[in-house]
């Protein structure tokens, strides 16, 4: 064991949250030491998270687009799908990208340590190495520990049961699959598993797929998995499961409840919990409510004054663009610079086919909080591009004030989504109105256009589509 190390910054796990802040804090000149228990850097996003669902999700949109090219006389026949060569090479995606974290890490000088760390006292953490325990005695500490799958307690341990991980780490394509929970992760995986051939079932046990967005943008997705998917159960929850032999019978209750249902898989995608509760971080006199979340302030301060916490850990959204922003607020504020989180919107995007994407207020939301908003949607039937890529399903929508016409919130279904929703992120931020938006020229035929017609047609620059 390298023993005690001191570190004028020690950041404790390297996701999205805690490598961005090591970083930071490095090229702020400090002496950073960074400690992951994984053998990799990367945290969830990058091993399990992120990044493997999205290689997997672009295997899945080739073999949906070629199967769809069928309706303008393009045929592939049935493909064969190689899963062992499928999977090494979403391992090598990951692979690249936390080879190229250690790299980044070796050129700051950030001394990475493996092992579990936890908290001695609010100067010390212990760390359980493959060779022992080391210790680090820091300054400053930011604690980006993050978020582990939330499990449902009355489910029995069996390898028919997999959460996120399980499903990423695609060792067969399940003939018959259940997915417990119509959220981002429940639905990605979905379209994965869909797409490689097997009959899914999706419940959800509010009211709608995916209940953070608005109705009317879930609407195209919910109506494409109806299509592919062999059930979809609305206000229904899952009361029991018996494992029989290779096979689990799943039970379900709620009022449009259906009969106990046979299944090879069961994914259960219910949501994370934070990791607050595995640090020790009372040792710290670091306070970590019952859920296991970290409170902070503005400048993602615990309250313990040195130190930072950022990421899954902090609450919602557990989303890695927040974490990783939240990183570099916390190096900056260790450095001295006087900065906050004051983000107006961080983005959210469903990378299903549709992708589902918005910012901002929600215009249910909106209704709730009695706002006085207009909004423009701009259907795209009338999408030139939407429709040389067949798939005109989608809508933009944008919201924006009654009064100042300023932007209030954006949400987009179709092609692409996710990356059309940053350029409505930029008109929040910027403080834009429907005429900066409108007035701006956009190149055509793109998708993007659809932000610009909605606002054209919020202006009543355009009254009728074409
Ligand atoms: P994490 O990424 O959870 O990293 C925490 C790290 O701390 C881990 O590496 C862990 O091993 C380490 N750690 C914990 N405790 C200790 C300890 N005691 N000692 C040492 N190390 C420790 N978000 C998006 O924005 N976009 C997406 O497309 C997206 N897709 C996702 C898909 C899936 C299947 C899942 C599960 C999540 C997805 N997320 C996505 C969420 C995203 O992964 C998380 O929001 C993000 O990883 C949070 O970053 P973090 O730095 O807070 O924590």
């Amino acid at each position: 064991a390298r023993g005690k190390l001191r570190a004028e910054v020690v950041v404790l796990g390297a996701g999205p949250g805690g490598y961005t802040a090591a970083f930071r804090a490095a090229d702020l000149g400090k002496q950073v030491v960074l400690i992951e228990r994984y053998s990799t850097l990367g945290g969830v996003c990058l091993n399990v998270g992120c990044i493997p669902s999205k290689a997997l999700l672009h295997a899945a949109k080739t073999l949906t687009e070629a199967k769809e090219a069928d309706q303008y006389g393009i045929h592939f026949g049935r493909p064969e799908i190689d899963i062992g060569k499928l999977c090494s090479w979403k391992e090598s995606v990951v692979g690249k990208l936390t080879k190229g974290l250690s790299m980044l890490a070796k050129q700051r000088k950030v001394t990475v340590i493996h092992g579990a760390g936890k908290f001695a006292n609010s100067h010390l953490i212990e760390v359980e190495t493959s060779d022992g325990i080391e210790t680090v005695s820091f300054e400053h500490c930011i604690i980006a520990a993050g978020s582990s799958a939330a499990r449902i307690p009355i489910l029995p341990d069996n390898e028919c049961i997999i959460d996120s991980t399980g499903a990423l780490a695609l060792t067969e394509i399940p003939p018959r699959m259940l997915i417990v929970g119509g959220g981002v992760i429940g639905l990605e995986m979905a379209t994965v598993y869909h797409a490689l051939g097997s009959k899914i079932s999706i419940v959800e046990q509010m009211v709608q797929l995916i209940p953070g967005a608005d109705a009317d943008l879930v609407k195209p997705l919910h109506k494409r998995l109806k299509a592919g998917c062999e059930a979809i159960y609305l206000n229904t929850s899952v009361s029991r499961i018996e494992v029989d032999g290779k096979e689990v019978q799943v039970f379900f209750e709620g009022e449009q409840a259906p009969e106990p249902q046979r299944y090879d898989r069961v994914l259960v995608a219910v949501g994370r919990r934070p990791n607050g509760k595995l640090i020790n971080a009372e040792a710290a006199g670091v306070s970590v409510d019952e859920h296991g979340f970290i409170t902070v302030d503005k400048q993602m301060r615990t309250n313990i004054a040195h130190i930072f916490a950022i990421g899954d850990i902090v609450g919602d959204p557990m989303l890695a663009h927040k974490a990783s922003h939240e990183g570099k607020i916390a190096a900056e504020v260790i450095a001295g610079h006087k900065v906050a989180f004051d983000a107006r919107t961080i983005p959210s995007v469903a990378y299903t086919d549709p992708e589902v994407a918005w910012m901002g207020l929600t215009e249910t939301e909106a209704e709730k909080q009695g706002i006085a908003y207009e909004k423009a949607v701009f259907p795209w039937a009338a999408s030139g591009r939407a429709i040389t890529l067949a798939r005109d399903e989608g809508m933009t929508k944008l919201l924006f004030d009654k009064t100042t016409r300023r932007i209030l919130g954006a949400g987009i279904v179709g092609a692409h989504a996710g990356e059309l929703i940053s350029e409505t992120v930029l008109a929040l931020e910027m403080g834009a109105d429907m005429q900066d938006i409108g007035l701006t020229i956009h190149p055509h035929p793109t998708l993007s256009e659809t932000v610009l017609f909605s606002a054209e047609l919020a202006e009543g620059t355009i009254t009728d589509l074409y």
